[in-house]
């Protein structure tokens, strides 16, 4: 029996961001195509002799200079011809489709899979002449190679490539982009050829498409591809790797297909197991066994990890320690960190903390626990003092979410709540308002970043952001609005703001995790039981309520989102979690309340996200997600109304949760998607205030007043005039005032010419 090691994929915007920088360098004109390709490559050496160094038997290539889905998509020639016509060379062509240009716009985004990464969703149809072109994988293998490293060329395997995709528009809707696999896979079949005879060992075929519900047919498909792959006479040895989930159904696929790898998540998936053990297709297999968590920061359970990883020794020819998914999703080095609380840092692993991990498991396995036992005790004391700590647990947090019933998730009937609201705010029908930011200026940010550097006293910072408040509400009262915002010029972000107050989380400096291209992310890290020491936001609202007789509206973040930006606690569920952040807010709302403030949004942009790959999942989450809403919001009074906002209109699933967040005011994206999300709602018996975004905030083109008015009369012939709200589709912190100030305008315009009408 041998025993490896090895990880699924590295983090690669760079430990100080590097990629990061050199991207928009390039991308402004600032320097060449030379220059980026060289910090590329010196991120790509320095992580293989990091990885070598660290013990780790074999090495993914997973460099990408924006996503992997974009990465397979251009080497296997999916390339559409609005961007071949550009006539641009081919890392300008990458990039076309990646970001746009002007005359062209990029590829749409989306989530990859249930995590905060976002990948580009090809474009595929009968017209997409499949045929490798792009032969990074190769270069990438040599490059290595010249280090005297041997890497494992990582590509999206062409069955998750293609369920990611999405029809092209020439296609049409009903098209199944997996309806092209056979072709796709012939080119999988050249590329392989081609890395056989370079010299290539393994090469990695990311499936993670088999961890979410498949049909048969789905799985029959996947079956023939790999038989076609496995077929080959003249390839590396194929290892595919599922993840972010139970194999489930998909077992008997995965483990059948001629390859002579397969790994599995056994942190998300630790079901899959016990189910191991009977597949007995895996015994001339090297089975990969992801044990430590790759997407989340927490130090590993190195005996738990050796555990599971020894029950499946028997299962296969070989057993892999691993990850359970790329290290994407994860900061780089916690080494970097030099403000975290030493205590919580000792209870966390970045992404070279955790190859570090992988390497002690497979030694454990390997020679005995003998040949580790410091690491191992030392791993041991650390999960044992976090499990052990006080600072986990706060009794009063507990006593609270013990205690809660039905009633704390209930409000009073809607029409009773409406009454109230009316009576209090006494708005004109179809009110206006904004999502709650409002454009970040230079002077804004350069505050926030003083405060942070200690160049300004608090109390100066302070004064700036009451000044910045004090400008926006003239300004929303020049436009005429009714209902108007403080315009969160205190926020960086949605949820790190929050965090910063709230006792039982902790931020990092340099936790970096990519989100898309070259943006990145630092969620921070939600370690103890959550409460609010202090108010978060009433100073903000009740200044900006002084500066105005109109109502402002109070702005939240909501329980879920918070989580779902959140690296979260694994020592309980979720939902127990969600219910103490809820009732955090709740505090918050209260507090507003107090402070005169009569309408609170809480935003969910998140909601969707969290939603489990696997539909039998759903129900239970959609029940703690809904009810950790409700008990952020139901502690107010009748008269205080309650708004929430979710950034996208296509609900799927979620959307009878949405009828269940009883708010009493929806505001959503629509512009894009014309009004269509209100006959949705209609169709589910959604009987509140709903506000469809009237223009699309992320472009900065300012809507004529005559295309909102033709947008409120789309959403009038859905919804009576009574229920509807006027606004933007999102915040405004991205965009610039000489592009908001006219849109909002003719927002306001649109309106009253429209009331006129009714
Ligand atoms: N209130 C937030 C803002 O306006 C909402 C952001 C969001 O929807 N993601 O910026
Ligand atoms: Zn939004």
């Amino acid at each position: 029996m041998t025993i490896g090691s090895t990880v699924l994929g590295y983090p690669r915007i760079g430990p100080r961001r590097e990629l990061k920088r050199a991207l928009e360098s390039y991308w402004a004109d600032r320097s060449s195509e030379s220059e980026l390709r060289e910090v590329a490559k010196t991120l790509r050496t320095d992580s293989l002799r990091e990885l070598r160094d660290a013990g780790l038997n074999t090495i993914p290539g997973s460099f990408s200079y924006y996503d992997q889905v974009l990465d397979a998509a251009v080497v296997f020639g999916a390339v559409p011809q609005r961007y071949r016509d550009l006539g641009l060379n081919p890392l300008d062509t990458y990039f076309a489709m990646a970001r746009g240009v002007a005359s062209t716009a990029p590829w749409e985004m989306t989530k990859w899979f249930d995590t905060n990464y976002h990948y580009l969703v090809p474009e595929i149809g009968p017209e997409t002449s499949f045929a490798l072109t792009d032969r990074t994988p190769l270069e990438h293998y040599r490059e290595a190679a010249e280090l005297g490293v041997t890497t494992r060329p990582v590509l999206v395997g062409p069955v998750t490539f293609l369920l990611l995709s999405k029809a092209s528009e020439q296609a049409g809707e009903r098209f199944r982009p997996l309806e092209r696999l056979d072709d796709l896979v012939t080119e999988y079949a050249t590329l392989l050829g081609e890395l056989h005879r370079a010299g290539v060992e393994w090469v990695q075929l990311d499936e993670p498409a088999l961890s979410a519900d498949r049909t048969q047919t789905e799985l029959e498909q996947f079956r023939a591809a790999y038989r076609k792959l496995g077929a080959l006479t003249e390839r590396p040895k194929i290892f595919v790797p599922t993840y972010f989930g139970p194999v489930g159904e998909a077992l008997s696929a995965l483990a059948s297909a001629p390859v002579e790898g397969v790994g599995v998540d056994l942190v998300a998936g630790q079901s899959t197991a016990d189910s191991l053990a009977t597949a007995t297709e895996l015994r001339d297999k090297t089975l990969v066994a992801g044990v430590v968590d790759g997407r989340n920061v927490w130090r590993t359970d190195l005996d738990a990890a050796l555990g599971t990883a020894a029950t499946l020794l028997g299962s296969a020819a070989e057993v892999a320690v691993s990850t359970s998914c790329s290290l994407l999703h994860v900061p780089y080095d916690l080494e970097l960190e030099t403000s975290l609380d030493p205590q919580v840092a000792s209870w966390l692993a970045f992404a070279k903390q955790k190859v570090a991990e992988v390497v002690t498991v497979e030694t454990a396995l390997r020679d005995g626990r003998e040949a580790v036992s410091a690491e191992l005790d030392h791993a041991r004391k650390a999960v044992e003092d976090r499990k052990n700590s006080p600072r986990l647990r706060d009794d009063t947090v507990r006593s609270r979410t013990g205690s809660l019933t039905e009633s704390d998730v209930r409000r009073s009937a809607y029409e009773t709540r409406r009454t109230a609201q009316q009576n209090a705010l006494k708005l004109p029908v179809l009110p206006t308002t904004t999502i709650g930011s409002f454009p970040q200026t230079s002077e804004v940010r350069k505050a926030r970043a003083a405060l942070r550097n200690g160049t300004i006293a608090a109390a100066d910072y302070r004064q700036r952001m009451l000044d910045e408040i004090e400008r926006v509400i003239t300004l929303q009262e020049d436009l005429g609005l009714d209902v108007l915002v403080h315009g969160e010029p205190e926020r960086n972000d949605m949820v790190q703001y929050f965090s910063e107050y709230l006792a039982g989380f902790a931020s990092t400096d340099n936790g970096w995790v990519q989100s898309y291209g070259s943006r990145c992310v630092r969620p921070p890290i939600l370690f103890g039981d959550v409460s609010r020491p202090n108010s978060m936001t009433v100073e903000w609202a009740r200044a900006a309520q002084k500066f105005t007789a109109k109502p402002v509206k109070g702005m939240l973040t909501g329980p879920v989102t918070i989580l779902a930006w959140s690296f979260v606690r694994d020592d309980q569920p979720l939902a127990d979690t969600a219910a103490q952040v809820g009732l955090a807010i709740r505090d918050e709302v209260s507090d507003l309340e107090s402070a005169g403030i009569g309408v609170v949004q809480v935003d969910e942009p998140a909601l969707r996200e969290l939603l489990p790959l696997r539909a039998s999942q759903r129900p239970e989450y959609l029940k703690w997600a809904v009810d950790s809403f409700r008990l952020s919001t139901a502690g107010a009074s009748d008269a205080t109304q309650i708004h929430t906002h979710l950034c996208y209109s296509e609900f799927g699933d979620v959307i009878d949760a949405i009828v269940s967040l009883d708010a009493d005011v929806t505001s959503i994206e629509a512009a894009r998607s014309r009004m269509e999300v209100l006959d949705d709602l209609n169709a589910v018996g959604f009987g509140r205030g709903v506000g469809p975004g009237v223009y699309d905030i992320h472009s900065p083109r300012v809507p004529e007043i005559d295309e909102v008015q033709r947008l409120l009369r789309d959403a009038l012939a859905s919804v009576p005039a009574d229920r509807i709200w006027v606004n933007p589709d999102c915040g405004l912190k991205t965009r610039g005032y000489a592009e908001v100030e006219p849109a909002l305008r003719h927002m306001v315009e649109a309106t009253k010419q429209v009331r006129k009408s009714l």
